[in-house]
């Protein structure tokens, strides 16, 4: 079995559209939350989004801009984006985000949890190894999946040794792949990086594929259309910043 892994998308179509192009051949989508939120395209993302997959784990983003979290919680350009999408959002987009699950899911087995944020809490960022010690050592299961970061990558443990897992790539332009093994008696968190707003310096979109076969993660950087993403956000009158951080992958 072959699952693509998709995280915050954030409302990104041209982000959305180039990865679902470039990914490689899968059985199932597992989507880790903030569909929507800062893009601008936040209704032809959610059709498109469940188009490719049945498999979706709620983020804070999905819950600010359909009511279920207050708006009070974001930084202002957060704030302001997550108030545009609740504008635009049709009524049938805005019940399908209130029903999407709180993490963690478990698509696949005992094996496999997928998360928004932290196991232990949906809100919360993992960044560092301190921040994965609890949540590495509490999970119920060995392979967790989980984004809200827009960071790629994770961390790993054999109970003794703690491992940081970071894709080496090149290039800065091209489509790109890092395949990390996975090791039997290791427990993993795994982030597939942010598909429609990254912020570890790579402007490229970003993804992942589990093969529980090979037992392999593919970590996977794409280029897109990122001018007229931007564009799009520029048109409709959300923060510039919104589009100028996508260049710089910040
Ligand atoms: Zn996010």
């Amino acid at each position: 079995m072959r699952a693509l892994i998709l995280s915050d998308i954030h409302s990104n179509l041209q982000a959305l559209n180039a990865v679902l192009a470039a990914a490689p051949e899968h059985d199932v989508v597992w989507n880790l939350g903030d569909v929507v939120g800062y893009g601008a395209n936040p209704n032809e993302v959610i059709d498109r989004a469940r188009e490719a997959g049945v498999v979706f784990v709620r983020g804070n983003h999905d819950r600010a801009c359909c009511g279920l979290l207050s708006l009070e919680e974001f930084n202002p350009v957060a704030g302001r984006a997550a108030k545009w999408t609740r504008n635009v959002l049709s009524a049938e987009h805005i019940e399908w985000l209130r029903q999407i699950p709180a993490g963690p899911v478990m698509p696949d087995g005992p094996q496999v949890s997928c998360v928004h944020g932290s196991l232990l809490d949906e809100d919360e960022y993992v960044m560092t190894l301190r921040d994965a010690w609890a949540p590495l050592h509490e999970a119920a299961t060995r392979i967790n999946f989980f984004g809200h970061t827009h960071l790629q990558g994770g961390f790993a443990t054999n109970g003794h040794e703690w491992f940081r897992l970071t894709p080496r790539y090149h290039s800065h332009t091209q489509a790109e792949e890092f395949e990390l093994k996975l090791r039997d008696n290791v427990r993993y968190l795994v982030n597939p990086g942010s598909v429609g707003q990254p912020r570890d310096g790579d402007w490229r979109s970003a993804f992942a594929i589990y093969d529980d076969t090979q037992m392999t993660v593919t970590f996977c950087r794409v280029p897109y259309d990122m001018r007229h993403a931007q564009a799009s956000i520029m048109q409709a009158g959300l923060p510039d910043r919104l589009a100028t951080r996508l260049r710089d992958g910040r």
